[in-house]
């Protein structure tokens, strides 16, 4: 992702509107480029101030701050819904493995029952 392109999902970004594919590049280019990180930071603080100044809240309006976490927060967002394909593959794998090991074991069993058979035969 280029400046231009990153430029341009800021307001998205800030209105959480993007999807999480576009939010990961946006994230891994914000942490490499302090450019459009200071574009996104006042960026935020100007919605972001002038929504709280509209609302009037009464908290102390440290919207550096806000914006830190509010970044983390997204960062994180993104990172755990990651995690969870991640994980959703690891159990996809873990059943395949399962089904393997059932019917290696129904096959195994398969085959003691034939030898069974033969013996019983032999012995007649
Ligand atoms: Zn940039």
């Amino acid at each position: 992702m280029d400046c231009r392109e990153a430029q341009s999902l800021i307001v998205p970004f800030v209105k959480g509107e993007l999807d999480r594919n576009k939010a990961k590049a946006f994230f891994s280019h914000i942490d490499s480029c302090p450019n459009c990180r200071d574009d996104l930071e006042v960026y935020y603080v100007l919605l972001i101030g002038l929504k709280q100044l509209d609302d009037d809240t009464s908290g102390s309006l440290d919207l550096h701050g806000q914006f830190e976490k509010n970044l983390n927060d997204a960062r994180s967002e993104v990172m755990k819904k990651q995690l969870g394909i991640v994980e959703k593959w690891i159990i996809v794998i873990v059943l395949f493995l399962l089904l393997v090991f059932l019917l290696w074991k129904g096959k195994e069993e398969y085959d003691l029952y034939e030898s069974e058979q033969i013996e019983v035969n032999q012995s007649k």
